[in-house]
């Protein structure tokens, strides 16, 4: 089966024929029908994540495919079901790390693989999910949306009303402010220093975009919305300076969550800190843990609620591709170009 394959760190990802293990104990063969590129990804092909040792590796950690095969012991799925592919661990058994055979030789994969036709995945990475639910919502259950509900909802509390703003307007920026609309924010602010991401803004339903390359946050939002403070703040970005910048900005009890990985050996500065006494709620800054987001729990309620129209994917969702072409896409990511990319297996 062909699979996409993360051979040296900051290199194109080798697109070849990679053999499947023997499935171990709580293990799934899933036969993946779409899979979203998520920024983490990014991250693991530039090495950000520790995991240089693991090369060569397969990627991906959001997706939707079919039941094909059981390991011993699993109990949850059958085949011929549709599930969700998460990294966030669900019910069911924790696996062995799963084994594939790439020119010849064993190598590993992490718990939860998408970058392929076919992935063996642990048991509490799976969750099924009812057939007629489209293939690309239950994909961004993976991560991307599922990450941004959580974090809005679950660790940041956006209350209706309170203003918000998403600094990095990638795949999961454009869920952040999808969330942030879902929970009655207002105004909702996107940051970015790509102007190709204004349009997304808009058909988002964001309220003002500033281009952090030509403008100053503070002073745009004061002169277009007249508010000098901001109730919660998401950085997606990951971008150490642009974090330092909009830290001031958090209003009497803000709240600031860091969703996007910084760069390891990157430090952020908190400038004029007595900004943050002198405010009767006090201001959080934390780091997300994933949004808090619970698998088993979190997929069905979601699924519950976009059945019922109150939760959509519309416009989030911007270039589709094939295995074949996944560099070209990751290229088109860091540019600033897209925001989600599914990997469409259905139609290569
Ligand atoms: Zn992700």
């Amino acid at each position: 089966m062909k699979a996409a394959v993360l051979e040296k760190i900051n290199a194109p990802l080798t697109v070849a024929d990679v053999g499947l293990g023997d499935l171990a104990v709580g293990q799934v063969l899933v036969k993946i029908l779409v899979s979203g590129i998520c920024g983490t990804q990014l991250h693991e092909i530039a090495g950000n994540r520790n995991n240089a040792k693991f090369t060569p590796h397969l990627l991906g950690h959001e997706g939707c495919g079919i039941v094909e095969n059981l390991g011993a012991g699993v109990t949850k799925v059958k085949k011929g079901d549709k599930v969700v592919i998460h990294w966030r661990k669900g019910d069911g058994i924790e696996a062995d790390f799963p084994t594939y055979v790439f020119r010849g030789k064993t190598i590993r994969s992490g718990k939860s693989t998408t970058f392929s036709e076919y992935s063996i995945v642990s048991e509490n990475r799976i969750t099924p999910v009812p057939r007629e639910v489209p293939n690309d919502f239950c994909a961004l259950l993976g991560c991307g949306l599922s990450t941004a509900l959580g974090t809005v909802l679950n660790e940041a509390r956006v209350r209706s009303g309170e203003s918000v703003m998403v600094v990095g307007l990638g795949g999961l920026g454009a869920c952040l402010i999808k969330a942030a609309l879902s929970a009655g924010a207002s105004p909702i602010i996107g940051v970015d220093v790509f102007e190709d991401k204004k349009d997304i803004v808009a058909s988002l339903h964001g309220n003002l975009f500033i281009n952090a390359a030509r403008e100053n946050i503070s002073e745009a939002t004061q002169r277009e919305l007249g508010i000098k403070d901001i109730d919660v703040i998401f950085d997606a970005s990951g971008n150490a300076r642009s974090i330092t910048d909009t830290i001031p900005l958090l209003g009497n009890g803000g709240r600031y969550v860091l969703v996007g990985f910084v760069k390891p050996g990157e430090s952020i500065e908190i400038k004029n800190p007595n900004h943050l006494f002198g405010v009767s709620d006090g201001k959080t800054i934390r780091a997300t843990q994933g949004g808090g987001f619970l698998p088993s729990k979190d997929i069905p309620r979601y699924v519950k609620l976009f059945k019922a129209g109150s939760l959509d994917i519309d416009n989030l969702i911007t270039h589709r591709t094939t295995l074949d072409n996944i560099n070209d896409a990751i290229q088109m990511m860091r540019q600033g170009k897209a925001n989600r990319i599914m990997i469409d297996f259905e139609n290569q």
